[in-house]
């Protein structure tokens, strides 16, 4: 079993990704990721879109126009248990972002960075955690070399 390797909730669609050092560890807080994954978050592994290898008859997508993010993500899932499995987003047409919660294994999965911190839900940002990124917006926006402070949301 590899470190990268998942299948959606009936078992139909299965992943495996050939290099197993993920670009990208996060969390996601845009409100489409939230709508998808009905949680706070989605928690997002990034690897290349030519090393992973998704199969299944029932892998269906479905593309979304963000409210926040404004760019197309062609969203794909398992038709028949309705999982999500990976998105592709338009602004980073070399990566694949895995659903992680579809992973065999998920426990080595630590968060490097957190996207879309303005859309998280209030209480669902803790932003002590020093050593991830918080990044306001997405990772495509201005600055996105230097995380920029986010504010913890107070009343
Ligand atoms: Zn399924
Ligand atoms: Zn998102």
């Amino acid at each position: 079993m590899g470190k990268l390797d998942g299948h959606c909730l009936c078992g139909e669609v299965t992943y495996t990704v050939a290099n197993e050092d993920p670009v990208i560890t996060g969390i996601c807080h845009c409100t489409e990721c939230r709508r998808q994954s009905g949680a706070a978050w989605s928690i997002v592994v990034a690897v290349s879109r030519d090393e992973i290898e998704i199969t299944g008859d029932s892998l269906r997508t479905f593309d979304t126009i963000g409210d926040d993010t404004r760019v197309p993500v062609h969203r794909q899932f398992c038709g028949n248990c309705g999982s999500p499995i990976v998105s592709l987003a338009e602004w980073a047409p070399e990566l694949a972002f895995i659903k992680a919660g579809t992973l065999e294994d998920a426990s080595w999965l630590e968060p490097e960075l957190e996207a879309w911190c303005e859309s998280a839900l209030p209480w669902a940002l803790d932003t002590s955690r020093e050593d991830r990124g918080y990044f306001p917006r997405g990772l495509d926006t201005e600055g996105a070399d230097e995380p920029s402070e986010v504010q913890p949301v107070s009343s």
